[in-house]
């Protein structure tokens, strides 16, 4: 830190000084405005204060950075007033400036913004006499007012049902004139609102409103800076891995104006749809307005283009005739602007070779680019346009293949409405298809009820008037999103579209009561509770809770899957106990089970009383008589996977969870039990007695099951080989391996496999036919990695059970570390849920040195991976990095796991 170090840079015509590729700097918004002053594109001029300012501010206060900054903050106001020609706190020909944040990665919403700054009682008629608009410069002081009050003297809602203090004001005005729009107030209703504004901030807050430009330009730096750790800034960052450290940069920049008069117009648009990815300039603005207008979704807004116009009527049932009239397009209603704007969306598309979210405003004529970035999409809005650019010859494969976030995929694979159910269903309303998806859960109208119902299991549809980014962990939590108000470029709509959530925005007919906790469409009440459904797709609003099907993979999406197994090294198996999960997940691209676990075969239907019966049995024998009912069963299902995976191979486990599982706990289910198997209650109490562990994840379970009672094994092993066989001879191709779960000790793996192999045999003569199969071993225990050499010495091949490594590495019960490891992420011990990714220096490190052990001494070990893990991106990269074969999850995630394995394998 020094006094001569630069932490201002200026942007506009040829005095810029920052670039594109100073994001960490400047923050993606500075450093983009920047670029497109580079490109020639207009942009009001101004200055950027670095993010290393703002965690100066954090660390050391607003005292040490005011000295650092303060006369280079000096410089920089004079460079805009000498290029717009204006003075900062003059009188008659007033500078007025916009400060906003800014980070490296877009945080839409969650940082403050303050427009209109430099304005007091004496600029207000400065302003009014210049532009000869006298409502125009009232109206700009009330908003400056109202932002700067809320924003930096904090006066905010009292509570969570009070609306915004100075909208009520604005709301009593109205109804005393007796008018319903914002426009329908004169100047000297603004005026007063001015002065009742004040007035509300001099009795809440004790001091007056600051009427010195530099003060109100101090404060608002300093506020843009403390919200960098606001609480939603904060939950943002949470959610999406961004930070702390980073901290945001500061845009100081003169302000143009949308709102004065018919030839002004403020907007968004975007290069292509977010929604969909259709390669469309999409946009909606609204004349006579001001930037916040168009996001804060309290005017419809207009569309950008005539395609997306028609389109948007067409949604909406409005008639062309209406449209035209009412609701006209950019391109008709200022047809030189819009092409202006074409060239510039697609100078700054071509340039960045990416989607572009845009913002410009027109200020009586003349047309001001004000923020370029990398546009949010959909899940399928970020496949298609990959796809697209690519074949465009915008972007080669690799790039494309990076383009698209793993988990992303999950929208596209996720289900839609069944379209029989559909058409029986009743519309209730409709609004804009705003973000894609089926949705169907009970209303609720604040979002931290959203949050405390979603946690209680219950599906839930947050419904708002308008959703703020207060909103977002509600938003988050809920399956839905509904709102009354708002556009495609709500906050609403550009958080879900970033969630990847269903959201149904601007539904005018909806009134939400939140006082009562209901809304009304068309005189019937939804009270909090009810079920609703919502098509983002279409913006339909449907009643009741409506059942949902499969999604239907598309073209570029089976393109960008093949791309991917074009790089990817591993390959990608699935977790799956049932031939209808294989099935599904061969059509996701799975080249194989790498986990059958067969415990789950034993809960369904009638087994469940044969598996008892073993339990229950007091002999071998006994035993043996129960297990010969679960043969053919078994014997059945493994036919059926063999089948479904044709050629592929197929890995089943043993037996691995303790008994006590499969039997029931309480009194009356325990009666039904005994009833049923004409044993008596006391019996079973008994069984359950014995059964009974303190800690049943590290008890009788895994190999050590099949070692006390061989049997079952022994049973596993013959359904297996004759499953295998029989579907040989109907001309299938069986790749069977079969796995020993939770071993230890090579003396256990070698107890089992005696068992296995010698059941083979015995099959095999039978038959008088064979067939190759692997038998390998889970690497789940540490102590199983620790000796891996020599287990390796038997088995033929490992797969890495790191769900339950990451519970013995860790010291962590599977079952109740949700107890603690929220608060334990929170502190920082580990970053992630090490059950969700893998903790990759120390349960990885025990991964990378079983690989190693067990090449060693069998250098053709096939490696797998079969915890959860094998679905998570950065652990796919982990173990793409530690050597594996493959990964293997559930079927959802395989083709997330694909693209994350190719992904990785460009990494290198
Ligand atoms: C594991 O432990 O990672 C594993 C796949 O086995 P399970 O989850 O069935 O214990
Ligand atoms: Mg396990």
């Amino acid at each position: 830190m020094s006094a001569n170090k630069q932490y201002i840079y200026r942007f506009g015509s040829d005095a810029t000084e920052g670039a594109a590729d100073m994001k960490n700097l400047l923050g993606g918004k500075g450093a983009n405005l920047a670029e497109m002053c580079r490109l020639g594109i207009t942009v009001p001029p101004g200055f950027t204060i670095s993010t290393e300012a703002c965690t100066l501010f954090t660390e050391q206060g607003r005292g040490v950075v005011l000295e650092l900054i303060r006369e280079q903050v000096l410089q920089g106001v004079a460079f805009v007033e000498a290029q717009m020609g204006k003075r900062f706190g003059d009188a008659t020909n007033p500078l007025l400036l916009s400060v906003r944040s800014g980070a490296r990665a877009s945080m839409p919403g969650m940082m403050d913004t303050i427009l209109n700054l430099g304005l007091n009682d004496q600029a207000v008629l400065g302003l009014a006499a210049r532009s000869n608009n006298e409502r125009f410069a009232w109206d700009s002081y009330r908003r400056f007012i109202q932002m700067y009050g809320d924003v930096v003297m904090g006066l905010k809602p009292l509570s969570k049902e009070e609306h915004d203090p100075f909208e009520i004001i604005i709301d009593t005005l109205k109804q005393k004139k007796g008018v319903q729009l914002d426009t329908d107030l004169d100047a000297h209703d603004l005026q007063e609102l001015v002065q009742r504004f004040k007035s509300l901030i001099r009795a809440r807050t004790g001091h007056d409103f600051p009427t010195d430009p530099w003060v109100q330009l101090w404060g608002a730096i300093w506020a843009v800076f403390e919200s960098w750790n606001n609480p939603r800034a904060q939950v943002y960052r949470e959610l999406n891995d961004i930070p702390a450290s980073w901290g945001t940069a500061v845009n100081v920049q003169a302000m143009v104006f949308g709102n004065l008069g018919t030839h002004s117009a403020t907007g968004v648009a975007f290069t292509r749809d977010a929604g969909t990815g259709e390669d469309l300039f999409n946009g909606e603005f609204l004349v006579n307005a001001q930037g916040e207008d168009v996001v804060a979704g309290i005017r419809t807004p207009q569309q950008v283009s005539l395609v997306g116009s028609r389109r948007w009527a067409e949604l909406a049932l409005i008639a062309e005739a209406e449209r035209a009239s009412l609701y006209p397009s950019l391109q008709e209603l200022m047809p030189d602007l819009y092409d202006q704007l074409l060239h510039f969306e697609t100078t700054l598309e071509n340039h960045f070779r990416d989607m572009q979210d845009i913002e410009f405003t027109i200020q009586e004529g003349k047309l001001w680019m004000l923020q370029t970035r990398n546009g949010k999409r959909t899940g399928a809005a970020m496949v298609r346009i990959a796809m697209e650019m690519l074949e465009q010859g915008m972007i080669d494969e690799t790039t494309a293949l990076q383009r698209v976030t793993p988990d992303r995929l999950n929208e596209l694979l996720h289900p839609v409405f069944d379209p029989q159910a559909l058409r029986a269903a009743t519309l209730i309303a409709r609004g804009l298809p705003a973000s894609p998806g089926a949705a169907t859960g009970q209303i609720v109208f604040f979002a931290d009820d959203a949050e405390a119902w979603a946690k209680a299991g219950k599906a839930v549809i947050l419904v708002r008037q308008e959703t703020s980014p207060e909103d977002l962990r509600g938003m988050n939590a809920a399956k839905g999103i509904l709102t009354a108000r708002g556009g495609m470029t709500s906050h609403a709509a550009v958080v879900a579209r970033g969630m990847g959530k269903c959201c149904v925005s601007g539904a005018g007919a909806v009134h939400v009561d939140l006082k009562a906790r209901c809304m009304r469409i068309a005189g019937t009440d939804y009270a909090e509770g009810d079920w609703i459904s919502l098509n983002g797709t279409t913006g339909e609003v449907l009643l009741g809770r409506i059942a949902t099907r499969d999604a239907e993979l598309s073209g570029d999406f089976g393109k960008l899957m093949a791309l991917a197994d074009k790089y990817k090294r591993m390959e990608v198996r699935t977790n799956a106990d049932t031939p209808h999960e294989a099935r599904m997940a061969r059509s996701f691209g799975a080249t194989g089970i790498g986990l059958c676990r067969t415990e789950h075969m034993f809960f369904e239907g009638e087994r469940i009383t044969a598996v008892r019966e073993m339990i229950l049995a007091d002999t071998e024998a006994q035993r043996r008589k129960a297990l010969a009912k679960l043969l053919p069963i078994q014997r059945s299902d493994f036919e059926g996977l063999f089948e479904a995976m044709n050629g592929l191979p197929v890995t089943i486990r043993l037996l691995d969870p303790p008994l006590h599982e499969f039997l029931p706990h309480d009194d009356g289910n325990q009666r039904l039990m005994a009833a049923d198997m004409q044993v008596s209650l006391g019996k079973i109490k008994l069984r359950v007695e014995e059964l009974h562990e303190f800690n049943p994840m590290m008890g009788h379970r895994g190999c050590r099951l099949g070692i006390s009672y061989p049997e079952i094994t022994e049973m596993q092993a013959r359904a297996m080989f004759e499953a295998a066989l029989n579907a040989q001879a109907r001309g299938f191709t069986v790749k069977a391996e079969i796995m020993v779960p939770l071993v230890g000790t090579l003396r256990e793996f070698n107890l089992q496999a005696a068992v296995i192999r010698r059941t083979a045999a015995a099959v095999f003569a039978e038959r008088g036919e064979s067939l190759p199969y692997l038998l390998g071993t889970m690497i789940e225990t540490p102590r199983a990695a620790l000796v891996a050499d020599s287990i390796a010495a038997q088995a033929e091949f490992f797969s890495f059970g790191t769900n339950d490594l990451t519970q013995m590495t860790l010291g962590f019960s599977r079952d109740d570390a949700g107890k603690f490891l929220p608060t334990y992420i929170q502190q920082g011990v580990y970053e992630h849920d090490p059950f969700r990714s893998i903790d990759q220096v120390g349960v990885g490190a025990l991964v990378q040195m079983a690989v190693q052990k067990g090449r060693s001494v069998r250098p053709d070990i096939e490696v797998g991976v079969c915890g959860e893990h094998g679905g998570d991106p950065a652990s796919v990269a982990f173990f793409h990095r530690a050597g594996l074969d493959y990964v293997s999850c559930s079927p959802y995630r395989v083709p997330i796991a694909r693209l994350a394995a190719a992904q990785a394998a460009l990494l290198g």
